[in-house]
């Protein structure tokens, strides 16, 4: 049985890793400043390094990622104004409401049971012109979507949204959280997605293994005005370098290992799916959401924790297992022996 606390067998989620020795010496050596006067050298360098990986104008790094989303809200919408976003989106289900709480938006939820946002429902459900109706804000996009199973929004698909918000004039938010693991799956560059939209969030503290850091990416316009939503949500930090060195070093060295996360994930799913009790979602990246028979998600939880496995109940019935840099052979190994005794027992 594995030790408490040994990462390789812990699936809760990919922000569990933790920075290592290469990364930690990165933040150790990193050149810093204060940030606030906007003169810390790291911070500008990773700042223009997503700049350009994601082929926008400016980016601006945040503690998290929950705050850069809602610093692109306010920075894209007035109060009062609409968000669209889908109906299992981490803007809607995960960030406390602060989209109605602090940027003041009501929410419009499209269903986005297939990843991509529906887009005859989008449609219906844009508001006349009337003066009693409130005015559309922002639309937001999730890719990866984590709530299902990490799958990749289709850039075609976002070409055609991004069709419709042009003729609707409204601005197009990526929540990327998990953007790589989609540009790793696909084998194809960040731009394929970024292209459509006008901002994108991006975690460096998921699959690429920074231990805090997040970046909002758009045009200079766009990022003047989050700079200041930053600082009015208390995110005006100091010498941030130690961190933007982790999610640096994280760029130039883990993108590669998204790929073997997803190999590992796609192995665990070929051999556990077909046995009975659960069903499990084909994984396309890093994230197997399985979906058991009845209310059992906590049974079975507890029963993995037991022998000293961690997964993580998303609801009654559903069951989400993360893989990441730290997740071994062995560990899925152990994974997949665990779930082939649990459907016996079922
Ligand atoms: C984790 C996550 C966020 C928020 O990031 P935090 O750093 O945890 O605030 C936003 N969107 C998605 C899809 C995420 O997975």
């Amino acid at each position: 049985m594995p030790n408490p606390g040994d990462l390789a067998f812990d699936f809760r989620s990919d922000t569990v890793t933790q920075p290592t020795t290469a990364m930690k010496a990165a933040m150790t050596d990193a050149p810093l400043g204060d940030d606030v006067y906007r003169e810390d050298p790291t911070t500008n360098a990773l700042q223009e390094k997503i700049a350009q990986i994601t082929g926008m104008e400016a980016a601006l790094f945040f503690p998290t990622g929950s705050m850069a989303n809602l610093a692109a809200l306010m920075s894209h919408t007035r109060p009062g104004e609409i968000l669209f976003a889908g109906a299992n989106s981490h803007i809607k289900l995960y960030e406390l409401g602060s989209y109605a709480r602090v940027a003041g938006l009501s929410l419009i939820e499209v269903d986005d049971r297939e990843g991509a946002l529906d887009l005859n429902g989008l449609r219906r459900s844009w508001p006349t012109e009337a003066y009693y109706m409130a005015r559309p804000g922002l639309v937001a996009v999730e890719n990866t979507h984590n709530m299902l199973g990490g799958k990749v929004y289709p850039a075609t698909e976002l070409a055609k949204l991004r069709a419709f918000t042009n003729e609707k004039k409204a601005p197009l938010h990526l929540d990327g959280a998990r953007i790589f693991n989609a540009a790793i799956a696909l084998d194809r560059p960040v731009t394929d997605w970024t292209r459509h939209v006008d901002s994108i969030m991006i975690s460096l503290s998921k699959g690429l293994g920074a231990p805090a850091g997040s970046v909002l990416a758009g045009s200079r316009g766009l990022v003047r005005t989050a700079l200041r939503m930053r600082k009015l949500l208390g995110g005006g930090m100091r010498q941030t370098g130690v961190l933007a060195a982790a999610g640096l070093h994280a760029l130039n060295h883990h993108l590669p290992l998204l790929k073997r996360d997803h190999a590992r994930c796609r192995l665990a799913y070929e051999q556990i799916e077909g046995l009975s009790g659960f069903c499990v979602i084909p994984p396309e990246t890093n994230i197997l959401i399985l979906e058991t028979d009845g209310p059992r998600s906590a049974a079975l939880v507890a029963y993995l924790a037991e022998r000293g496995v961690k997964v993580s109940a998303l609801d009654e019935k559903r069951v989400r297992i993360v893989f990441h840099m730290h997740i071994s052979d062995a560990a899925r190994d152990m994974l997949v022996a665990l779930m082939r005794q649990w459907d016996g027992q079922a």
